[in-house]
């Protein structure tokens, strides 16, 4: 098959557009959603200048989606004084799995010259993950310690390193999975930070001015095409799947959508489409815009002084659980 735009070979094809394009083509259809996507989130202030640039930091932890980011985010602003990259790689602790993507994130913020740190769960909070999995005694999912271990990494240093966003992989397939999870599991709330979560959080975080915004700007890029665009263009990504990968329920969402955009192609973007209005109108209830207060106050957490709705935030709490074992 020919290239909708030229007449070489089409490497790929996607049913949801209809399109059929060389790599070349593609490559810049995959460039042009991204920096479409960051100007429609109006990632980029105006008066972010030389003389008062933005920071943003890159949640990189080697895989092809963060390295994509990385990758696109360097070709568009490597060379713009307006904005600073920072890649931050979090080590979590996983035997023969996460070294080889340091590995891979180290090669690449040395191919594109820019800041790279890497923090792990062992130096910040005593564990490993390879640890935390064999005691498990919350008699939990082994990524769900995880994902509160990362998120508290991912925040506290971004805020260290003075981010303005920090920004992370995540493409149109997480993104619709996660949108169908929350409604599946009729979890309002999560529904609601997917909009927060790009200018603030509905808390007293927001009002407090600590919290650093969050933005996906590969959102739009469906992870085939993610791996494709990776592939092509060699860059050093790491695929291998970790070890204690346990997310079961996200695996049965993934392969209905699977199915469902095999059936009737466009369905993740339609999923997003409406799960996008739906967020921003929970959101303005939360906010209590609507009349509502689904505000929460927010404590200074007793051990480490992050924001928490409790007096212990959760993850001093997994840590605490965990040293007891
Ligand atoms: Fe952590 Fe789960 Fe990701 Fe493994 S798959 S690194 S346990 S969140």
């Amino acid at each position: 098959m020919e290239c909708d735009k030229c007449s070489r070979d089409a490497v790929m094809h996607a049913a949801y557009s209809g399109a059929h394009l060389c790599e070349d083509h593609f490559c810049a259809s995959v460039e042009k959603r991204v920096r479409r996507r960051i100007r429609e989130d109006s990632m980029l202030p105006r008066d972010a200048t030389p003389e008062n640039p933005q920071t943003w930091v890159i949640g990189l932890s080697g895989g092809k989606d963060s390295v994509v980011l990385t990758h696109i985010l360097d070709e568009t602003f490597g060379r713009d004084p307006r904005i600073e990259l920072i890649a931050l790689t979090i080590h979590e602790g996983i035997e023969g799995y996460r070294d080889k993507s340091v590995d891979a994130c180290v090669e690449l913020a040395d191919d594109i010259d820019i800041r790279h740190e890497v923090v792990s769960y062992e130096e910040e909070f005593g564990v490993r993950m390879d640890n935390v999995v064999e005691k498990d005694p919350e008699n939990m999912a082994a990524c769900a310690y995880c994902g509160v271990f990362r998120r508290d990494l991912l925040e506290r240093f971004a805020d260290e390193f003075g981010a303005d966003k920090l920004l992370t992989g995540h493409n149109l397939d997480d993104e619709a999975q996660t949108a169908l999870m929350n409604f599946l599991e009729g979890d309002v709330k999560q529904v609601a930070k997917h909009f927060d979560a790009s200018i603030g959080d509905f808390d007293k975080r927001r009002d407090a001015g600590e919290f650093i915004p969050r933005a996906k700007p590969l959102r739009d890029i469906p992870e085939k095409e993610v791996a494709l665009y990776a592939h092509l263009k060699n860059l050093p990504a790491h695929i291998t799947e970790c070890p204690h990968s346990s997310e079961a329920y996200r695996g049965e969402i993934q392969q209905l959508l699977l199915k469902l955009e095999e059936n009737h192609p466009g369905t993740r973007h339609s999923i997003m489409a409406g799960y996008e209005e739906l967020a921003e109108l929970t959101a303005r209830e939360y906010r209590g815009e609507n009349g509502g207060d689904g505000s929460v106050d927010l404590n200074d957490c007793e051990r480490c002084g992050s924001k928490t709705a409790s007096t212990v935030c959760r993850k001093c709490r997994l840590i605490e659980s965990i040293e007891a074992v």
